[in-house]
């Protein structure tokens, strides 16, 4: 027996490309192209440095709680935060995916979700999206240990309406459905309503998407008070203080911008139209998207080539090799000039000057 038969093996999920290099178009990984909140920039200068010798807040009873729970109207007790919503997710399938019947999510989907069910040995099982790419609310009926899907769905951007998410979270009152929100702000109708309905929904949201703020690593999830507590039970079991004081402080004055934040969805949202309809000019086709980028697969020239291509442009965008989905780009809303070099650079690499 080698050292090496012991280990814990886990084959892990593959974050889109970071490219160092100056100049690039960075249009893989769905960050925000816009600055997070003027107020946010305020704050970075007076955060006194000597208060990073003391430990952050009660990690359950930070002012970010208070400013989220403030913003959504519910109780300080309802959310739980974390180090992106990556770090709550994990913990939220450590403490609710505990059967040893089956979780539930899509063949495509977030691809995160099959590396935790693995690392934490939690039996899944992927329901196929239709022809559509939509999730059919009928194939989460069965039994099962849990479930948890994005809306809108990644990387499809498709959107499922709350009616459907209902009949899910209803039929399913024995386990913890999971509803991913990463990017429910860029046009697309919450289910947080539900929450007053249903005790086994937990709803997670992030600040890397529309918040403008990924490299600050803030996430968090709304559920009952119950079973957030059951959430920080199984946080404290294993890192208490995740959250540092500085990214406590400026999460708290980004929920505070609300204006700001408005402002920025609305000009994701309006070059995310425009650039449907100049994709659609170029030949693509696309599911209807309500995320902060579209899935794109083209009538003539393979998504792997074009792919290649746009990088020789210094045009980053993402690809999956992946069944069903290898011939679709999906590519990340940026600023309208970005987006602008994106199309002129299509132009060339199909022919179509
Ligand atoms: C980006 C993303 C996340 C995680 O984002 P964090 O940066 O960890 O908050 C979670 N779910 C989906 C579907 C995402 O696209």
């Amino acid at each position: 027996m080698k050292w090496e038969d012991n280990i814990r093996k886990a084959e892990p999920y593959v974050p889109g490309e970071q490219p160092q290099k100056k100049g690039i178009i960075k249009l893989n990984t769905n960050e925000c192209p816009y600055p997070p909140s003027p107020m946010v920039e305020e704050k970075m200068h007076k955060i006194a440095y000597q208060d990073l010798r003391l430990y952050p807040e009660f990690p359950e009873k930070t002012q970010l709680n208070a400013e989220l729970a403030r913003y959504h109207q519910v109780k300080e007790e309802q959310i739980f935060i974390g180090v992106g919503s990556d770090d709550v997710l994990s913990m939220a399938f450590l403490a609710f995916f505990n059967s040893r019947k089956p979780i539930l999510f899509p063949d495509i989907t977030y691809s995160f979700y099959d590396v935790w069910a693995e690392i934490y040995r939690i039996p899944y099982e992927r329901k196929p999206l239709d022809e559509d790419f939509g999730i059919q609310a009928a194939d989460y009926k069965g039994e099962n240990g849990g479930i948890v899907f994005p809306n809108p769905n990644a990387p499809t951007g498709v959107l499922m309406d709350v009616d459907a998410i209902e009949e899910i979270v209803r039929a399913n009152e024995d386990v913890v459905v999971i509803v991913d929100e990463a990017y429910i702000d860029f046009g697309g109708i919450s289910c947080l309503p539900l929450l007053s309905k249903y005790e086994n929904l937990l709803v997670v949201r992030t600040f890397s998407k529309s918040r403008a703020m990924a490299g600050s690593r803030i996430g968090y999830a709304i559920g009952n008070e119950k079973l957030i507590r059951y959430l920080n039970d199984v946080k404290y079991s294993v890192n208490s203080y995740t959250m540092n004081r500085p990214a406590l402080e400026l999460g708290t004055e980004a929920v505070k911008d609300d204006d700001y934040f408005k402002e920025i969805c609305g000009k994701i949202i309006s070059t995310r139209e425009r650039s449907k309809k100049e994709l659609a000019a170029l030949g693509f086709t696309f599911p209807e998207s309500y995320g902060n980028f579209i899935f794109a697969t083209h009538e003539r020239v393979e998504a792997a080539e074009i792919f290649r291509k746009l990088k020789e442009h210094d045009i980053y965008v993402r690809h999956w090799n992946k069944p069903r989905i290898h011939n679709y780009l999906r590519i990340t809303i940026g600023l309208d000039e970005e987006m602008d070099a994106l199309f002129a650079a299509l132009r060339e690499i199909l022919n179509l000057e």
